[in-house]
């Protein structure tokens, strides 16, 4: 894999083969755990849990991250191409519901590879569970290999979005690439109670940013009407002050209820459908024991 990455809105436009890019990834695949998950939402992780496979590296590099050791510090082994292959009918194998591809985008070009090896072989649905910050193009490129769009939209406000993720054009992006995925996948279908086609955004509450979560379920709601499209909505409130947060002290701190409860009003008066979490969610429960469990 000789080629220039620009797969993701970084553009770092280096070869990989060569030098780390903004996400800290070569074109090495590096994963962290690739196991059992039960703590997404129900429609992916079913009652046998998904397949989750965490991949080292990521191209936000938010500064609350809470897989951070992974996302920032890189955690992880470096696996063969047939070893990842295997690894995904691996998982496969283990009865879960569906098998989550975990902060995928800056190995997409390598997921491509080993699914067109064995996708036909896994038939569970594939979860694209994302940052949300992509390109069209990458959604386009992806599209076919995969089930369930689970992207995140975390900010509309540039200044914040600058931040603590350093990416000021992240809602530019992130706005184009979720409604690239509404086009692509635009109805809910599901296998009993299993998503097995479609879209679900997820959104995590952040200190003091209640009004710009509020802006952006304006935004999925009229966006799924002018598209006539269906999504599922995921609303979070177990952001925890992680990693670098206590050098942001407006962040430093968790979700209030007042904050978290605006939030949910306006989720209710647009009548968006999905899973909103309990004001109390914020615990180190959702944060994976990262432990090579599944790859060594
Ligand atoms: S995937 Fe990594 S190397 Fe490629 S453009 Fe994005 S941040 Fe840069």
């Amino acid at each position: 894999m000789e080629s220039i990455c620009n797969i993701c809105p970084r553009n770092c436009n280096i070869n990989r083969t060569y030098k780390k890019g903004y996400c800290k990834a070569t074109n090495d695949i590096k994963l962290a755990k690739a196991a059992p998950f039960f703590y997404e939402e129900p429609v992916v992780s079913g009652s046998n849990g998904t397949g989750a496979v965490f991949f080292s590296g990521c191209n936000l590099q938010c500064c609350y991250c809470q897989n951070y050791r992974i996302s920032h510090e890189l955690f992880g082994e470096i696996v063969t191409e047939d070893k990842f292959s295997d690894i995904l009918l691996s998982l496969a194998d283990k009865n879960v519901d569906s098998i989550s591809l975990i902060s995928p985008t800056i190995y997409v070009l390598q997921i491509v590879k080993a699914l067109d090896k064995v996708r036909h072989k896994i038939k569970i649905p594939i979860i694209y569970n994302t940052s949300g910050y992509e390109k069209e193009d990458t959604v386009k490129l992806i599209n076919d290999y995969i089930d369930v769009y689970l992207p995140d939209i975390k900010y509309m406000d540039p200044v914040s979005s600058m931040r603590y993720s350093n990416a000021a054009d992240y809602f530019n992006y992130c706005s184009s690439a979720v409604k690239k995925m509404l086009e692509l996948k635009p109805k809910l279908v599901y296998r009993e109670s299993i998503l097995t086609s479609g879209v679900l955004i997820r959104h995590l509450v952040l200190p003091g940013l209640y009004k710009d979560s509020i802006n952006i379920l304006d935004w999925i709601k009229n966006t799924i009407n002018d598209l006539k499209a269906e999504s599922l909505i995921s609303i979070m409130s177990q952001y925890m002050p992680y990693y670098m947060s206590c050098n942001y002290p407006e962040i430093n701190r968790k979700v209030t209820k007042y904050e978290y409860n605006k939030v949910l009003s306006k989720a209710k008066e647009l009548h968006l459908e999905g899973f909103m979490q309990d004001n109390c969610s914020s615990s180190d429960s959702y944060v994976p024991d990262f432990n090579l469990e599944g790859i060594i």
